[in-house]
């Protein structure tokens, strides 16, 4: 079978250059698919940090001029990745974030930064490389998204798109007067153009030109084909019908392996549990936690804003400590969700423990270590935490929402008589409900065979890449036969 041939298109990728899970999954996506006689190639920003991971890399394409500067394509291997760098050093050299400057605010020029990022990515897309002539263009969140539209207003037939939608939430709005300079026409301020609410909106151009879209999760597809959580787009998605679906996300197995992790006090695996428990004795040291190995011990890793609800949690802390539950929180965001847990550990001193930051290792070893890891989002496209947390037999307690609800199976009493059940599931979003979850993981995880069992269920559960690699590679035959 002749291989095929993708670029994707993307503003972050791990290890090099991350921000959230949208980086996890480029940069994933290329060994799972290389299993499906699939060749990846991604282009991504030459910020700093990435012209400083290709040193020695080979100048495929000159542009002369990128939206105010000149540019050029460098072509190079790294970190087993084959990356496409578009350096533009007066859109992308400079001292900062992806997106937000030193001052914390969005890069002025944002639109032209990724418009940038995605006008070069339609003329690879059509050839502009000698050699390389991809199949498929994929894009990811409207940093890219813009890549259909140039395809399409060019007129010329190009390669077959598919654009995924990592979190809805940001759409990549614009004032309409900055089209001309972008490189369209007045004309595409329309409805079944680039126009969202008196604005453009990148992210609409993906979803209106896309062969194909997705999301991360079949539950976050259906949200978000709703005026609830649609956020103005449910309308055009439910237009796009059977052309949009979800295809969740998986975890590297083994970056996170219980086995075979270096960060963590034990090694351990389904059939050694026992060996988690140094684990959750070192995360009690850790976190300064008084050492009560009877108490239930939740473990949070979260970015800390209102997304991930973890406001609910610091609203139900006075009845959860009251229930002897421990608690440790692995997290950076919002100052005032900051503030909240600091004052948590000088109100619960011993039973509250907090470690302001992003820090991998302490990630590893709360997810080892803790009993239950939380994740109480109120939208959740997939969630990669609580696939760590299966797999290092952590048991989810999941606000039923997008990802949540797909990957972790509710311990009802269908669920614990089958025993299948992998972990708790709570709704609506509310400080009572994540209270009444967690009083229900008490009493099973005062059961030891029961809780045991769930531990064993959730490691078996497969959180790899690999059925999600074949859910893409069907995905893009069937965009490929589409566009025949
Ligand atoms: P999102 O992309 O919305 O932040 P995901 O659950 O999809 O949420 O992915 C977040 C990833 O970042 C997970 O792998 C999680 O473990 C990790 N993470 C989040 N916060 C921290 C932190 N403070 N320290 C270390 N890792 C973190």
């Amino acid at each position: 079978m002749a291989r095929t041939r993708v670029l994707s298109v993307a503003s972050e990728i791990y290890p090099i250059i991350k921000t959230g899970g949208l980086a996890d999954v480029v940069g994933a996506l290329p060994n799972a698919l290389a299993r499906e006689s699939i060749d990846v190639s991604t282009l991504v920003p030459g910020y700093r940090p990435v012209l400083d991971a290709v040193q020695g890399a080979t100048t495929v394409l000159v542009l002369d001029d990128v939206f105010g500067g000149p540019g050029r394509i460098l072509a190079a291997n790294a970190a087993g990745l084959d990356l496409l760098v578009l350096d533009a050093p007066h859109l992308f050299d400079r001292f900062g974030g992806p997106y937000i400057g030193p001052d914390g605010n969005d890069w002025p020029d944002n639109a032209f930064r990724f418009a940038a990022l995605a006008r070069t990515g339609a003329q690879i897309g059509a050839g502009a490389i000698e050699n390389f002539r991809p199949d498929i263009v994929h894009v990811h969140d409207w940093q890219a998204a813009l890549v259909p539209a140039y395809l399409h207003y060019s007129g010329r037939r190009g390669p077959a798109t598919v654009m995924t939608i990592h979190n809805l939430a940001f759409a990549g709005r614009f004032a309409p007067d900055l089209l001309p300079a972008l490189g369209f026409s007045p004309a595409a301020y329309a409805v079944d153009g680039l126009e969202y609410y008196g604005s453009i909106s990148f992210l609409k151009a993906g979803l209106q030109f896309a062969d194909r879209i997705t999301t991360v999760s079949p539950t976050y597809a259906l949200e978000i084909a709703t005026p609830e959580h649609g956020m103005g787009f449910d309308g055009l998605l439910r237009a796009r019908g059977a052309r949009f679906s979800g295809i969740l996300n998986g975890i590297d197995d083994d970056v996170w392996d219980p086995a075979r992790d270096p960060y963590i006090a034990a090694t351990y695996d389904a059939a050694r549990i026992a060996a988690r428990s140094r684990n959750t004795a070192a995360l009690r040291r850790r976190f300064a936690l008084a050492e009560d190995p009877t108490a239930l011990l939740v473990g949070v890793v979260s970015r800390l804003s209102w997304q991930k609800g973890l406001d609910l949690l610091l609203e139900t802390l006075p009845r959860f400590v009251g229930r002897g539950i421990q608690l440790a929180v692995l997290g950076a965001g919002d100052a005032p969700l900051e503030g909240g847990f600091a004052a948590a550990v000088a109100a619960y001193p011993g039973r509250v423990g907090v470690y302001i930051g992003y820090d991998e290792a302490v990630a590893h070893l709360v997810q080892a270590g803790a009993d239950v890891v939380l994740v109480p989002s109120r939208f959740e496209p997939c969630g990669l935490t609580q696939l760590c947390a299966l797999r290092y037999g952590a048991i989810p307690v999941v606000a039923r929402v997008g990802g949540l609800a797909d990957t972790i199976i509710d311990a009802n009493e269908m669920a614990l008589a089958a025993g299948v059940a992998t972990g708790l599931q709570f709704a609506p979003p509310t400080s009572d409900a994540l209270d009444s979850a967690l009083v229900r993981a008490s009493v099973l995880f005062a059961q030891r065979p029961i809780w045991e069992r769930m531990q064993r269920n959730a490691m078996n559960t497969d959180v790899s890449w690999t059925r999600s690699g074949s859910q893409y590679a069907r995905l893009y035959r069937a965009a490929l036969d589409a566009h025949e």
